[in-house]
Protein backbone atom coordinates (compact mmCIF):
# COMPACT_ATOMS: atom_id res chain seq x y z
CA UNK A 1 0.00 0.00 0.00
CA UNK A 2 1.13 3.54 -0.87
CA UNK A 3 2.18 5.58 1.87
CA UNK A 4 0.59 8.71 1.45
CA UNK A 5 2.34 11.96 1.51
CA UNK A 6 1.69 14.80 4.13
CA UNK A 7 2.34 18.40 2.66
CA UNK A 8 4.27 19.84 5.56
CA UNK A 9 4.10 23.16 3.70
CA UNK A 10 0.02 23.67 4.51
CA UNK A 11 0.54 24.55 7.84
CA UNK A 12 -1.63 27.13 9.54
CA UNK A 13 -1.41 28.59 13.22
CA UNK A 14 -4.49 27.74 15.13
CA UNK A 15 -3.72 28.93 18.73
CA UNK A 16 -1.41 29.08 21.81
CA UNK A 17 -2.60 27.86 24.96
CA UNK A 18 -1.06 28.41 28.95
CA UNK A 19 -2.18 24.34 29.43
CA UNK A 20 -3.62 21.59 28.37
CA UNK A 21 -7.34 22.70 28.75
CA UNK A 22 -7.13 25.40 26.69
CA UNK A 23 -5.91 23.74 23.56
CA UNK A 24 -8.50 22.01 20.86
CA UNK A 25 -10.53 18.93 20.94
CA UNK A 26 -7.57 16.66 22.15
CA UNK A 27 -8.59 13.95 19.33
CA UNK A 28 -6.35 13.49 15.95
CA UNK A 29 -2.65 12.98 15.74
CA UNK A 30 -0.63 15.55 17.41
CA UNK A 31 3.32 15.76 17.20
CA UNK A 32 5.02 17.90 19.47
CA UNK A 33 8.72 19.61 19.26
CA UNK A 34 10.51 20.16 22.23
CA UNK A 35 14.16 21.42 22.90
CA UNK A 36 15.97 23.91 25.24
CA UNK A 37 15.95 27.59 24.15
CA UNK A 38 18.17 27.87 21.29
CA UNK A 39 18.60 24.63 20.07
CA UNK A 40 17.38 25.37 16.97
CA UNK A 41 13.52 24.39 17.29
CA UNK A 42 12.05 27.18 15.22
CA UNK A 43 14.73 26.53 12.54
CA UNK A 44 13.67 22.90 12.19
CA UNK A 45 10.25 24.41 12.19
CA UNK A 46 10.45 26.25 9.72
CA UNK A 47 13.15 23.96 7.71
CA UNK A 48 10.15 21.15 7.78
CA UNK A 49 7.44 23.44 6.53
CA UNK A 50 9.65 25.41 4.07
CA UNK A 51 8.20 28.79 6.37
CA UNK A 52 10.55 31.66 6.48
CA UNK A 53 8.76 32.29 9.73
CA UNK A 54 6.78 29.88 10.71
CA UNK A 55 7.64 29.97 14.48
CA UNK A 56 8.12 33.24 14.32
CA UNK A 57 4.58 33.32 16.31
CA UNK A 58 5.72 30.90 19.15
CA UNK A 59 8.32 33.32 19.58
CA UNK A 60 6.48 36.71 20.03
CA UNK A 61 7.16 37.98 23.54
CA UNK A 62 4.52 36.74 25.72
CA UNK A 63 4.22 33.22 23.76
CA UNK A 64 7.14 31.88 24.93
CA UNK A 65 5.87 30.15 27.53
CA UNK A 66 2.92 29.15 25.76
CA UNK A 67 2.26 25.76 24.01
CA UNK A 68 1.57 26.84 20.34
CA UNK A 69 -0.48 24.80 18.00
CA UNK A 70 -0.07 24.41 14.29
CA UNK A 71 -2.42 22.31 11.95
CA UNK A 72 -1.56 20.67 8.50
CA UNK A 73 -4.46 19.17 7.52
CA UNK A 74 -8.09 18.19 10.21
CA UNK A 75 -6.87 16.36 12.64
CA UNK A 76 -2.88 15.99 12.43
CA UNK A 77 -1.35 19.20 14.41
CA UNK A 78 2.25 20.47 14.79
CA UNK A 79 2.69 21.80 18.83
CA UNK A 80 5.87 23.79 19.47
CA UNK A 81 6.26 23.78 23.04
CA UNK A 82 7.45 26.37 24.99
CA UNK A 83 11.63 26.33 24.88
CA UNK A 84 13.11 25.66 28.15
CA UNK A 85 16.63 26.35 30.55
CA UNK A 86 16.28 29.82 30.04
CA UNK A 87 19.05 31.52 32.57
CA UNK A 88 17.11 34.33 33.52
CA UNK A 89 14.29 33.01 34.11
CA UNK A 90 12.89 32.70 37.58
CA UNK A 91 12.10 29.66 39.78
CA UNK A 92 8.88 29.91 40.27
CA UNK A 93 8.18 30.49 36.74
CA UNK A 94 9.84 27.46 35.96
CA UNK A 95 7.89 25.00 38.06
CA UNK A 96 4.92 26.34 36.31
CA UNK A 97 6.46 25.66 32.86
CA UNK A 98 7.54 22.27 34.45
CA UNK A 99 4.28 20.92 35.26
CA UNK A 100 2.46 22.28 32.23
CA UNK A 101 5.10 20.68 30.03
CA UNK A 102 4.66 17.24 32.30
CA UNK A 103 0.98 17.72 32.24
CA UNK A 104 1.10 17.83 28.27
CA UNK A 105 3.38 15.22 27.81
CA UNK A 106 1.74 12.48 30.24
CA UNK A 107 -1.65 13.62 29.75
CA UNK A 108 -2.32 14.48 26.01
CA UNK A 109 -4.03 11.10 24.51
CA UNK A 110 -3.83 12.73 20.58
CA UNK A 111 -0.06 13.24 21.16
CA UNK A 112 1.95 10.14 19.52
CA UNK A 113 5.20 11.41 18.91
CA UNK A 114 7.66 13.62 20.53
CA UNK A 115 10.48 15.52 18.36
CA UNK A 116 13.53 16.15 20.37
CA UNK A 117 15.78 19.18 19.25
CA UNK A 118 19.23 19.15 21.40
CA UNK A 119 22.68 21.09 20.08
CA UNK A 120 24.54 18.64 18.94
CA UNK A 121 27.46 20.19 20.89
CA UNK A 122 25.38 20.38 24.20
CA UNK A 123 23.03 17.06 24.24
CA UNK A 124 21.52 15.61 26.92
CA UNK A 125 20.98 18.05 29.41
CA UNK A 126 19.08 17.42 32.88
CA UNK A 127 15.60 18.77 31.36
CA UNK A 128 16.43 16.67 28.09
CA UNK A 129 16.72 13.51 30.03
CA UNK A 130 13.41 14.56 32.01
CA UNK A 131 11.84 14.65 28.53
CA UNK A 132 12.77 11.36 27.20
CA UNK A 133 11.57 9.68 30.78
CA UNK A 134 8.19 11.31 30.77
CA UNK A 135 8.03 9.60 27.15
CA UNK A 136 9.78 6.47 27.82
CA UNK A 137 7.29 6.24 30.68
CA UNK A 138 4.31 6.43 28.65
CA UNK A 139 5.99 4.66 25.50
CA UNK A 140 5.70 7.80 23.85
CA UNK A 141 8.27 7.33 20.57
CA UNK A 142 11.16 9.98 20.26
CA UNK A 143 12.73 11.33 17.60
CA UNK A 144 16.31 12.95 19.11
CA UNK A 145 17.19 15.37 16.55
CA UNK A 146 21.17 16.68 17.17
CA UNK A 147 20.58 20.03 15.78
CA UNK A 148 23.63 22.04 13.98
CA UNK A 149 25.28 19.15 12.74
CA UNK A 150 27.15 21.30 10.40
CA UNK A 151 29.26 22.56 13.25
CA UNK A 152 31.32 19.02 13.04
CA UNK A 153 32.75 17.06 10.26
CA UNK A 154 31.27 13.74 8.95
CA UNK A 155 33.86 11.92 11.30
CA UNK A 156 33.43 13.38 14.69
CA UNK A 157 29.75 13.89 14.09
CA UNK A 158 29.40 10.51 13.56
CA UNK A 159 30.82 9.73 16.69
CA UNK A 160 28.72 12.07 18.77
CA UNK A 161 25.86 10.40 17.38
CA UNK A 162 26.79 7.18 18.18
CA UNK A 163 27.29 7.92 21.31
CA UNK A 164 24.51 9.85 22.40
CA UNK A 165 22.20 6.52 20.90
CA UNK A 166 24.64 4.82 23.67
CA UNK A 167 23.47 7.30 26.12
CA UNK A 168 19.61 6.70 25.54
CA UNK A 169 19.61 3.54 25.68
CA UNK A 170 18.55 3.62 29.15
CA UNK A 171 14.99 5.27 27.91
CA UNK A 172 14.16 2.57 25.81
CA UNK A 173 13.74 0.93 22.19
CA UNK A 174 11.56 3.86 20.86
CA UNK A 175 14.01 6.50 21.00
CA UNK A 176 15.83 7.45 18.06
CA UNK A 177 18.54 9.48 17.08
CA UNK A 178 19.89 11.26 14.49
CA UNK A 179 22.30 14.61 13.44
CA UNK A 180 20.11 17.52 12.01
CA UNK A 181 21.16 20.89 10.21
CA UNK A 182 18.49 23.46 9.56
CA UNK A 183 21.38 24.88 7.59
CA UNK A 184 22.55 22.75 5.57
CA UNK A 185 18.99 20.44 4.94
CA UNK A 186 20.58 18.07 6.62
CA UNK A 187 18.31 15.02 8.15
CA UNK A 188 14.73 17.18 7.11
CA UNK A 189 13.29 14.54 4.57
CA UNK A 190 14.53 11.59 7.55
CA UNK A 191 12.06 14.36 10.00
CA UNK A 192 9.32 14.28 7.50
CA UNK A 193 9.22 10.51 6.68
CA UNK A 194 9.29 9.68 10.82
CA UNK A 195 6.47 12.48 10.88
CA UNK A 196 4.05 10.79 8.33
CA UNK A 197 4.61 7.42 9.67
CA UNK A 198 3.23 8.87 13.06
CA UNK A 199 0.71 10.64 11.24
CA UNK A 200 -0.50 7.78 9.76
CA UNK A 201 -0.13 5.02 12.59
CA UNK A 202 -3.40 4.96 13.49
CA UNK A 203 -5.12 5.35 10.30
CA UNK A 204 -7.20 2.59 8.82
CA UNK A 205 -7.04 1.41 5.05
CA UNK A 206 -9.94 3.38 3.62
CA UNK A 207 -8.28 6.70 5.05
CA UNK A 208 -4.73 5.62 3.62
CA UNK A 209 -6.28 4.79 0.05
CA UNK A 210 -7.82 8.36 -0.08
CA UNK A 211 -5.20 10.11 0.97
CA UNK A 212 -2.99 11.77 -1.75
P1 LIG B 1 15.12 27.92 19.13
O1 LIG B 1 15.30 28.91 20.24
O2 LIG B 1 15.28 26.52 19.61
O3 LIG B 1 13.85 28.12 18.35
O4 LIG B 1 16.35 28.13 18.13
P2 LIG B 1 16.48 28.90 16.74
O5 LIG B 1 15.92 28.11 15.62
O6 LIG B 1 15.99 30.30 16.90
O7 LIG B 1 18.07 28.89 16.57
C1 LIG B 1 18.94 29.37 17.59
C2 LIG B 1 20.26 29.79 16.96
O8 LIG B 1 20.88 28.67 16.35
C3 LIG B 1 20.09 30.83 15.83
O9 LIG B 1 21.18 31.72 15.92
C4 LIG B 1 20.16 30.01 14.57
O10 LIG B 1 20.66 30.75 13.48
C5 LIG B 1 21.14 28.90 14.97
N1 LIG B 1 20.85 27.66 14.20
C6 LIG B 1 19.65 27.04 14.07
N2 LIG B 1 19.75 25.96 13.28
C7 LIG B 1 21.04 25.89 12.88
C8 LIG B 1 21.78 24.98 12.03
O11 LIG B 1 21.26 24.01 11.47
N3 LIG B 1 23.11 25.22 11.90
C9 LIG B 1 23.73 26.27 12.52
N4 LIG B 1 25.05 26.41 12.34
N5 LIG B 1 23.08 27.16 13.29
C10 LIG B 1 21.75 26.98 13.47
Amino acid sequence: MQTPTLNFNKVHFVTSAPDIRHLPDDSGVEVAFAGRSNAGKSSALNALTNHKNLARTSKTPGRTQLINLFELEPGRRLVDLPGYGYAQVPEEMKRKWQASLSEYLQKRESLKGLVLLMDIRHPLKDTDQQLLEWASSNELPVLVLLTKADKFNAGPRKNIVQQVRQDVLPFGHLVRVEAFSSLKGLGIDLLAEVLTEWYYADAGPEEETNAE
